[in-house]
């Protein structure tokens, strides 16, 4: 008999939850990646909200999905039908990634580990160092908590006056008492206080956007006003990756800094996830190359 195409009766689904969903990219990455390794699985992405999602969860578990991303709104409405938790997500009170083992759900961020991991690809490492970090929102607080995991010595913490600063607020307690085995020490200041920040990126090693400034509706907007707080070593990192380079990364460029965008981040946080459920490594490069 014919194979018509890759599925078959043994298939094992792994699927997204979030809601919209039609410019995702990961159902691409991961389908790619399943047939370049020869993997019998495949990836489909689900249009749910947090009003279908514990009705959602519940038939996974039954027809034993082996897991699923989960994204906007549900990264936080997840926890709460989950069994267990990874650190990332304990101290980043969201999940990214569900792994079903025998019907055990639990929970990973593997938004924070992809940053880390993708520097670590620059082979930059980041114990000892210090990090001015932009933002606290769902990319901002993953890299905040794995940066600290990963052994930073000192990271500042901007936040602008809006809904997310109590977020900011908890994210400094959380690694300063919460996350005491890491040694890091967390500041939070205003973003509004443009010379703290001057003052902070001059003492930092690395510099963070988490913020969506740089990209639509904010492109040509860049959360630093002042090109002169930049410096030529200075490690540059946004989480906006479309457009590939955006107001921030050029005025990086410009003083002749390193400046890494956040296709890597994104990268990596699918290539963990995609090694939580298969127990291999996703072929990045090879995704990369034919994705972008
Ligand atoms: P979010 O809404 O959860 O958080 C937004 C953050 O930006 C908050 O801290 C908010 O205070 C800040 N902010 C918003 N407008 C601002 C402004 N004008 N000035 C200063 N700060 C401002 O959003 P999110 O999920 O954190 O996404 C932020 C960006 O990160 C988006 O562009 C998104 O596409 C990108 N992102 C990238 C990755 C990746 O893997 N590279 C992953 C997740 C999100």
């Amino acid at each position: 008999m014919k194979n018509a195409g890759r599925i078959d009766g043994r298939t094992q689904l792994i699927g997204l939850l979030a809601t919209p969903i039609g410019h995702s990219l990961s159902p691409a990455m991961h389908n790619l990646a399943f047939e370049k390794l020869g993997l019998n699985n495949a990836y489909m992405a689900f249009e749910v909200g947090n009003e279908q999602l514990e009705e959602v969860v519940r038939g996974m578990r039954a027809l034993n999905i082996r897991g699923y991303n989960v994204s906007m709104p549900n990264k936080t409405a997840i926890l709460q039908y989950l069994d267990e938790l990874d650190d990332s997500a304990k101290f980043t009170g969201a999940v990214n990634t569900v792994v079903n083992t025998d019907g055990k759900l639990k929970g990973y961020s593997t938004d924070g580990s992809g940053y880390v991991r993708n520097l670590r690809e620059h082979g930059i490492d980041l114990k000892g160092k210090k990090m001015t970090l932009v933002g606290s929102g769902g990319a901002a607080t993953p890299i905040a908590i794995e940066a600290a995991q990963a052994g930073l010595a000192e990271i500042s913490i901007f936040a602008r006056n809006d809904q997310f600063f109590a977020r900011a607020e908890e994210n400094v307690r959380i690694i300063n008492e919460d996350m005491k085995h890491t040694q890091v020490k967390a500041n939070i200041y205003p973003l509004e206080n443009q010379e703290q920040l001057r003052e902070e990126i001059r003492t930092s090693h690395i510099l963070a956007n988490g913020t969506g400034v740089g990209m639509k509706p904010l492109e040509g907007k860049s959360v630093i006003e002042d090109v002169s707080m930049l410096r030529s070593d200075l490690i540059v990192t946004d989480v906006v990756y479309s457009p590939a380079k955006s107001k921030l990364m050029e005025q990086a460029e410009s003083v002749g800094a390193t400046a890494i965008n956040g296709l890597g981040m994104m990268l990596w946080q699918g290539a963990l996830a995609f090694e939580l459920w298969t127990g291999q490594e996703m072929p990045v490069a090879y995704i990369k190359e034919q994705l972008f």
